[in-house]
């Protein structure tokens, strides 16, 4: 009977061999891992150039490079999140920041989050329109503030009081953004939003995840949101839970996707209470989240999330996520289709 127990073991490793998307789900412990996305949705090849494949392979590359830096020298789970979105951040490639896409009235309007995995306190600003790293704002209302959720220009003037840089307006204005904001009125008649995917493939929330040296799981989340939204429509990428979760418990997840199905299915806290009280192997809850349950409902978007015991999940139920990962080996994969 004692042989039968690491028996079963050897099985469940053979039957969970490494994928392109996930690591294996044991209980083995990674002693640290960071996992990032730049956004969900139709990354298609035949619509990518070999340039511009490449440019998002060197970004990602670049932002997984510098919070690996962060855990390998044994910093926290935060700031390598916080390096890494940073990154993203100020790349026009992504949809955050520098790349953030144009509200109906033509301006940006950004949100962002982060979470403590090991405290579980949690910040988010939502419709920030000149902070230049939303995710350092996010930050400092998680860690300089009472409150989780600050938005509008009481989240701006928040930040600015904190001393983060603030950019003016028009740093946030690019082309191609705009393009796509012209694009999106004529074809739905300038009345509803839609997700910069169908219009423009090159696009992206960012996220990561991490855990570090002491145990310790972050994630954060920022956007510019979805092209044509609303003035003043916030998604899911600044709510907790929804966007953003992250518990020393459980797992730390970063989503991307249409945010009004992500909020009402809390699909970051879907997926770790799925590893809390029913004791699933994460990467099983998360797949099911986001390829059964979420998609079975109509919202399309995927993850990224890491485990407490470095365990990485990047599902998606769209054509392709810019995404990537690196483990204490220190070789980064990145990824960009099915
Ligand atoms: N989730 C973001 C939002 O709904 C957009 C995205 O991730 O593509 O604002």
């Amino acid at each position: 009977m004692k042989y039968l127990i690491p028996m079963a073991w050897i099985f469940f490793l053979a039957c969970n061999t490494p994928s392109q998307t996930t690591t294996p789900d044991t209980k083995a412990q990674a002693e640290y891992a960071l996992v990032i996305h730049g956004g969900a949705g139709t990354i298609l090849k035949e619509n990518m150039t070999p340039e511009l494949e490449q440019q998002y392979h060197n970004k990602l590359k670049e932002a997984l490079l510098a919070g690996y830096n962060v855990l390998q020298d044994g910093g926290s789970s935060m700031d390598a999140v916080e390096s890494a979105i940073m990154i993203m951040e100020n790349s026009p490639l992504f949809n955050a920041g520098k790349g953030a896409v144009f509200t109906n009235d033509g301006r940006n309007a950004m949100d962002a989050s982060f979470m403590d995995g090991k405290t579980q306190n949690a910040g988010a600003v939502g419709g920030v329109r000149r902070v230049k790293n939303p995710i350092r704002a996010a930050r400092a209302v998680l860690e300089k503030s009472k409150h989780v959720l600050l938005t509008g220009k009481g989240a701006d003037v928040f930040a600015k009081e904190q001393g983060l840089e603030l950019a003016d307006t028009s740093y946030f204005y690019t082309e191609r953004r705009w393009k796509s904001l012209q694009n999106a009125k004529q074809k739905e008649d300038g009345s509803s939003m839609i997700r910069t995917e169908d219009n423009d493939y090159k696009y992206g929330t960012v996220g990561a995840a991490a855990l570090d040296k002491a145990g310790n799981l972050a994630a954060g989340t920022s956007t510019g949101g979805m092209t044509n939204k609303r003035y003043g429509r916030i998604g899911d990428s600044p709510i907790i839970g929804a966007g953003t979760y992250a518990n020393n418990n459980t797992c730390a997840i970063s989503s991307t996707g249409h945010g009004e199905y992500f909020m009402r299915y809390l699909v970051a806290y879907d997926i770790s209470a799925m590893v809390e009280y029913k004791g699933s192997p994460f990467v099983e809850a998360a797949d099911y989240v986001v390829n059964d349950k979420l998609k079975s409902k109509g919202g399309s978007g995927g993850i990224i999330g890491v485990d407490k015991y470095g365990n990485i999940a990047m599902p998606f139920n769209t054509a392709g996520m810019y995404r990537g990962y690196v483990l204490p080996d220190g070789e980064i994969k990145t990824f960009l289709y099915k």
